[in-house]
């Protein structure tokens, strides 16, 4: 099950589970799209992985398989690269 945080580990912005704007690795460090395509280009600072748009859970399995509530945030500052 993917776990759906809450925020950017770059910006701390809020990524509600059904944002567009979320971008997710393989190992689910989550970004926003800001962040994701103007500082990252794409690419996971942490596991160097593709960033890719977050699939959006439907209401119903939301239901059952809650979204992530634990904050989720970088130590060191994103930079461009
Ligand atoms: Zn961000
Ligand atoms: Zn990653």
């Amino acid at each position: 099950m993917l776990e759906l945080r809450p925020n950017c580990e770059c910006c701390d912005r809020d990524l509600t589970p059904d944002s567009k704007q979320a971008r997710i690795c393989k190992y689910e460090c989550t970004f926003c799209a800001a962040c994701a395509e103007t500082i990252l280009c794409g690419a996971c600072p942490n596991c160097a992985g593709n960033l890719t748009p977050r699939p959006i859970r439907p209401p119903a399995m939301l239901a059952k398989h809650p979204a992530a509530t634990r904050r989720v945030l970088r130590a060191q500052p994103c930079e461009a690269r």
